[in-house]
């Protein structure tokens, strides 16, 4: 990965320059090289000062008067060098086009927030009254509009809170319901989310204890009443988001689970407010609320395609137990993600909806314009049919019909490399850019970075 513009390495450049200087004799190029405060006056410099602040600039300068030192350039066009490797922000993350055929890439930060999300979370960068009433001048309850938002869009739900993400949830659910307690779990249900996170890992850490039920293939009702009893804080149902078991399997449902006369926290995994025909096999808050949970918990950057948050609907008791907890606290989040949230939610449809309705003939038309396109200047691309997934622990088993663009397979690490990058995926020995993912409006900018990574471009890197 190209890390060249991040300031975490390029803070260590100016050491390595100091370095350079111990070590340099006779015959020296240096002199050649213009003055560091000299090149932090060309105009353009100045201004970048002002934007991305003067350590990021001097560091891109130092980086640039190490090439001309190196002889790479000229010593002349050292200003010149820095101005074209300034980053664009003063941050090391960068964008990325999602082509990887995988609609919520976790290591691409998954949902991709829609427009009205964007522009909601910059009028709310300043100074916003998330927690001001600003016709009486008083306190007000933190993020009420996201709150009024999440409830307007589920009715079934009588209160509702918001914390950092879907495994926060949880965590507050089982330490302000059941600390010292017993947490009952199917043992089919005792999931692995992804990177080392293990649900029951995380529960007990709250105190909790866990009363494990049923078998990995089958677990029915009877499991749960029986190891119901004084020491119940709740009954955990999962939704396994990521895998399948297949076969001679059977698991209680909510409605079930809710007759057992304690509460129900119902952990839906990816989002869906309300159910979505493309997927069937995928649990929402509504259903799950209307069958009887107390409560249901989310993410918000998985179906619902919004901010990283997690989600808690459900009985108002349930809901002032967890949000009066003092863990909540330090679990809350703040105004951007809010103002992320209620815009998804009020919104417009998401990238994540659009990509996962999107039309497969749509797709084959896009990737046979862009293949088209690329061909004409005497590029190896071809469309080609594709199969994309849902990901980020969502929707396993379920591919979607897709299109991509075919390139031969080295064009996959330069296009990482490339501004904006792209982040294509190697299959069959070539580097399939899936378009399910990538908004249409991004398809010029994927022919731009092909070509710009192209060998006969003569760009050199
Ligand atoms: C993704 C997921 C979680 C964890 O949510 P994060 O927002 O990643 O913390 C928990 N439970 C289920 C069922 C999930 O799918």
């Amino acid at each position: 990965m190209d890390h060249q513009d991040g300031p975490t390495t390029l803070r260590g450049r100016p050491e390595a320059g100091s370095t350079a200087r111990g070590t340099g004799s006779g015959g020296d190029p240096r002199r050649h090289i213009v003055r560091t405060d000299a090149v932090l006056g060309d105009p353009r410099l100045v201004t970048a000062v002002e934007r991305l602040g003067p350590d990021l600039v001097k560091s891109v300068v130092g980086g640039a008067q190490e090439r001309a030192r190196a002889g790479e350039i000229p010593g002349a066009s050292v200003a010149d060098a820095a101005v074209a490797a300034l980053p664009e922000t003063a941050a090391g993350l960068r964008p990325v086009i999602n082509a990887t055929g995988v609609l919520l890439h976790t290591n691409l930060g998954r949902a991709s927030l829609s427009g009205a999300a964007q522009e909601a979370v910059l009028a709310a960068c300043g100074h916003t009254d998330v927690e001001l009433d600003l016709a009486t001048g008083a306190r007000s309850r933190r993020g009420r509009t996201a709150l009024a938002a999440l409830l307007e869009r589920v009715p079934a739900a009588e209160a509702a809170h918001v914390v950092n993400n879907g495994a926060a949830a949880l965590v507050l659910a089982a330490t302000a319901l059941a600390a010292g307690k017993e947490i009952i779990v199917s043992r089919g249900e005792m999931v692995e989310i992804g990177d080392g996170f293990r649900l029951p890992d995380l529960l007990v850490s709250t105190g909790a204890r866990l009363r494990e039920v049923g078998t990995t293939n089958r677990t029915v009702a009877g499991d749960y009443a029986q190891a119901v009893g004084p020491d119940t804080g709740f009954l955990l149902k999962v939704h396994p988001s990521n895998f399948r078991v297949t076969g001679f399997t059977s698991s209680a449902s909510v409605a079930e689970l809710s007759g057992l006369g304690v509460p129900v926290v119902a952990d839906i995994g990816s989002g869906l407010l309300r159910p979505d025909p493309m997927l069937p096999g995928e649990p929402d808050a509504t259903s799950w609320l209307r069958a009887g949970a107390s409560l249901v918990t989310a993410s918000g950057d998985k179906l619902l395609g919004g901010p990283q948050c997690g989600i808690v609907l459900g009985q108002a008791e349930y809901v002032r137990r967890l949000n009066r907890h003092p863990l909540a606290r330090a679990l809350r989040v703040d105004k951007l993600t809010l103002a992320a949230l209620e815009a998804t939610v009020r919104g417009p449809a998401t990238p994540t909806h659009a990509a996962l309705h999107a039309d497969v003939r749509a797709l084959r038309e896009r990737a046979e314009r862009l293949a088209a396109e690329l061909c004409d200047t005497g590029l190896d691309a071809r469309a080609v049919d594709s199969e994309a997934a849902v990901g980020g622990g969502g929707a396993p088993g379920v591919t979607l019909p897709s299109a991509a663009l075919s390139l031969p397979a080295p064009y996959a690490a330069r296009l990482r490399c490339a501004t904006p990058a792209v982040m294509g995926r190697v299959e069959g020995g070539r580097c399939l850019l899936d378009l399910r993912a990538v908004p249409r409006e991004l398809d010029q900018a994927v022919v731009a970075a092909v070509r710009s990574v192209a060998p006969t471009a003569g760009l050199g890197r």
